[in-house]
């Protein structure tokens, strides 16, 4: 065989993979149809809605918050042009640093479309021109998910757009209109919202960010609306969507069955993603797609049934998240090389970059009550932070679920200023099965966000938090 492992997909869950298995000595190829490496995130994801939220974050305080701090600015406009312009260039950083990692690593990298011919046998489509085959012992595929496409939702890319399409516009819409109250949905939203769009999110579910604590969801809606102007079409069931030339008519039916139509110069489709299988040739050895979801079969190994086939990230089912995709990227190939790593599942943090940020990791209370679990709680508010005050960033909380009697934490949830890092304190504690007490008494700096986790420890343990 001419490797040890062949990774199909380049995104994080395929680079990761990649760089760890020529770490271990394995002899590695990585192949990716794209001309820039990191797949979904660096390229369409999650690097470039960071890099608009953080513009437009910009521009918003710089509208609506810098006056109370004493700093006068006149006639601020967006340059949307500069700014998606800025939005490519950290684009192109972070995929040039992959390519210098691939390189540094002594990865063997292919430009084309990767397919099964035998289990070991990979046929390259290359890019260039003309096709190349392969062979490793094991190969992993990482080919990722793409937006997923309804029948009633024509996708045509101009005016009906999905996440990818979003990340470019090339003018701000005076009115958008966003399917899906998901992560997606409401960072692209907020980033337009931010920018100046009267921007209202149409959802099926009766809540948005559904799959979180239901806390976070109420708060979440309450200040974006608040802040952003944000309209939120909760229990609405879209059925179809129409590109006018110029705008688009969304139509939809509420709860009560009545229809509902939505203006706006664009419609966002952002109700989830697809797993990507197409042109792998799974057929050819003998590999059939889950009837649920779609996704690649795996076992606890992310073995699929074939022997030495591997799948990772949004392709296998689980949160279709980078850091996951990661985590597997690592597990497999440390497996391969005969190690014993793990992962928790349950300790998987999740992220939404809105402002305010929102961050969970382990149990909803939701779950617990399903689950019968007998639970305390403390929650602590930013509005009693006192960094949160200099900072002028009050909306949001702090919530610590734990075990009524052996207090361990369960579940924390958050929304606030930064929480998207501040949750990592949490999934450490958890990893070790920290209880509220012991978060309680570790010493956090003074003023920090990070203190407000400690006063809601505080206050999942016998209601003593300091300041509230
Ligand atoms: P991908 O990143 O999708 O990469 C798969 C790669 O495989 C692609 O480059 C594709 O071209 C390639 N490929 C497919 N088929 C073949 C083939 N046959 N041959 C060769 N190459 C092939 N997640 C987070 O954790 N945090 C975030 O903030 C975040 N923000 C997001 C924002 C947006 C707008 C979107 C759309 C997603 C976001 N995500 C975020 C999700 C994240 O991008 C995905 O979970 C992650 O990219 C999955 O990684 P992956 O390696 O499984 O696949």
């Amino acid at each position: 065989m001419q490797y040890d492992v062949i990774v199909i997909g380049s995104g994080p869950g395929g680079y990761v993979a990649a760089i760890r298995s020529a770490q271990l000595g394995l002899k590695t190829a990585m192949i990716e149809k794209y001309a820039t490496f990191g797949g979904t995130c660096l390229n369409v994801g999650c690097i470039p809605s960071k890099a608009l939220l953080d513009s437009s974050e910009h521009f918003h305080n710089a509208q609506h918050t810098f006056a109370e701090h004493g700093i006068d600015v006149k006639d601020v406009k967006v340059n949307i042009k500069q700014m998606i312009k800025r939005k490519n260039e950290v684009i192109a950083q972070n995929t040039a640093g992959i390519t210098f990692l691939m390189k540094k690593n002594k990865v063997d990298t292919y430009e084309g479309v990767g397919s099964f011919k035998d289990k070991n046998t990979i046929k390259i489509k290359l890019t260039k021109g003309g096709e190349q085959e392969i062979t490793g012992k094991n190969v992993i595929i990482a080919t990722g998910s793409k937006p997923t496409a309804l029948p009633f939702l024509p996708v045509d890319k101009k005016r009906i757009i999905t996440s990818t399409e979003a990340l470019s516009l090339t003018e701000v819409p005076k009115a958008l209109t966003v399917i899906g109250g998901g992560v997606i949905g409401l960072e692209l939203g907020s980033v337009y919202a931010r920018l100046g769009s009267k921007v209202t999110v149409v959802e099926f579910a009766d809540s948005i960010i559904a799959t979180m604590d239901g806390s976070l969801g109420k708060e979440l809606q309450r200040v974006l609306k608040k802040s952003l102007g944000m309209e939120f079409l909760l229990s609405h069931k879209v059925t179809a969507a129409k590109n006018n030339g110029k705008s688009t008519t969304v139509e939809a039916l509420d709860s009560k069955g009545n229809v509902v139509k939505v203006e706006g110069d664009y419609c966002i489709v952002a109700v989830g993603r697809t797993a990507y299988t197409e042109g792998l040739g799974l057929e050819n050895i003998g590999i059939k797609l889950e009837e649920r979801g779609k996704k690649i079969p795996v076992n606890a190994q992310l073995e699929t049934p074939v022997k030495g086939v591997y799948a990772i990230g949004d392709v296998v089912a689980g949160a279709m998240l980078a850091h996951k995709a990661e985590e597997e990227g690592v597990f497999v190939v440390e497996s391969i090389a005969g190690q014993k790593p793990h992962i928790n599942y349950n300790l998987i943090p999740g992220v939404v970059y809105t402002w305010p940020e929102v961050a969970s990791v382990g149990l909803t209370e939701e779950q617990l009550k399903a689950e019968g679990k007998k639970y305390k709680t403390g929650a602590f508010p930013f509005k009693a932070s006192g960094r949160a005050k200099a900072s002028m960033d009050t909306d949001g909380f702090v919530k610590v679920l734990a075990d009524a009697e052996t207090d361990e934490i369960l579940g924390v949830h958050m929304i606030g200023p930064r929480v998207a890092d501040m949750i990592a304190e949490a999934v450490v504690a958890m990893e070790f099965r920290a209880s509220a007490e012991d978060i309680a008494r570790i010493c956090h700096a003074h003023p920090t966000y990070t203190e407000a986790f400690k006063e809601a420890a505080l206050a999942a343990t016998d209601n003593r938090a300091i300041h509230m």
